[in-house]
């Protein structure tokens, strides 16, 4: 087995593998760069690895479903964010400062494992950000124009249940049931990512994260209240206040964009520059 992730969860997932694991790789980074999956795909051919374990967020988890993408090896992930990536047959890779996204069967993982203690060390304002990039896609399985009564259950509790957890989680990162009320939302928003197609708010969060290399989380947790609000939904102004409360950038600018960056795209992503709340 090749075994991608950070030494923070690889050095127990390396123990627990023992003789099984024939190479570790620890240099995943944000959106899958195309550089990165060549090294690793390097270290595959040369252990002659059956199978692919990641353990971390959706960094570790892009890498794998890239390298399956060119082998065709099974993967085991386990994850440690809110992402969803493990649960969908979507990849986005950046070369060149462009990420592109494509959906394909054999990058989708064969097995996935959860444990809430995994979680217990992910900083709140990581937390915040994973867990409303989580949200985000519940969200816009609302709207999807192949929505399903499906994905309309489990968007409505995917919502529910990570709008309650996430104040939770904030306040007290080591509340073992909010940990887990939070893993369980992003693992039905994750299905709603996988099963229904996403639309303006994935849209302007990839064109705007590859245009000026936007940390991916922290993007969607800035833009959804505002694309909510565009798309005249009730509860943005909920949304909002959510954000408002939580430890993360709450505009644009905290990400370091200007007016010069956003000349000529969509009105929205001026009141996101500035953070004001969505009427
Ligand atoms: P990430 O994997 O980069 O993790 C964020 C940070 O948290 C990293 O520094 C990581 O080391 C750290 N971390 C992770 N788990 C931790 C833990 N339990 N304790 C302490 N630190 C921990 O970020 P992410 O937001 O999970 O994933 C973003 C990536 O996933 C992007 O590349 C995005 O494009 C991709 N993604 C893909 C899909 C898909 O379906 N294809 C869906 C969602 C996200």
């Amino acid at each position: 087995m090749l075994l991608i992730g950070s030494p923070r969860h690889g050095d127990r997932a390396a123990a627990a593998l023992g003789s099984r694991l024939a190479a570790r790789f620890e240099d995943a980074a944000m959106h899958t760069p195309v550089d990165v999956t060549e090294r690793a795909l390097k270290v595959a051919a040369e252990h002659d690895v059956d199978g692919v374990v990641a353990i971390g967020g959706g960094s570790a988890t892009g890498l794998a479903k890239a390298i399956a993408l060119h082998t065709g090896l099974p993967q085991l992930i386990v994850p440690t964010t809110y992402a969803g990536s493990e649960l969908t047959s979507v990849l986005g890779q950046t070369a060149d400062g462009r990420k592109t996204t494509q959906r394909a069967a054999k990058v989708r993982p064969e097995a996935v494992l959860y444990d809430v203690e995994l979680t217990l060390t992910l900083p709140v304002s990581v937390s915040a950000a994973s867990g409303l990039n989580a949200l985000a896609h519940a969200v816009e399985a609302t709207y999807a124009p192949d929505a399903t009564p499906m994905t309309d259950l489990f968007a409505a509790e995917a919502k529910r249940v990570i709008m309650s957890a996430l104040p939770r989680v904030a306040a007290n990162p080591s509340d073992v049931d909010a940990r887990t009320d939070l893993l369980r939302g992003a693992w039905l928003a994750g299905t709603c990512l996988d099963a229904a197609t996403m639309g303006l708010h994935h849209q302007l969060c990839h064109h705007l994260g590859g245009k000026f290399g936007l940390p991916h989380a922290e993007t969607h947790a800035v833009l959804l209240p505002y694309v909510m609000a565009h798309q005249g939904l009730d509860d943005a102004a909920e949304v909002f206040d959510l954000a408002a409360s939580l430890p993360i950038p709450h505009s644009l600018a905290e990400l370091g964009l200007t007016e010069a960056d956003i000349e000529g795209e969509p009105d929205l992503l001026r009141q996101a520059l500035h953070g004001t709340r969505p009427a």
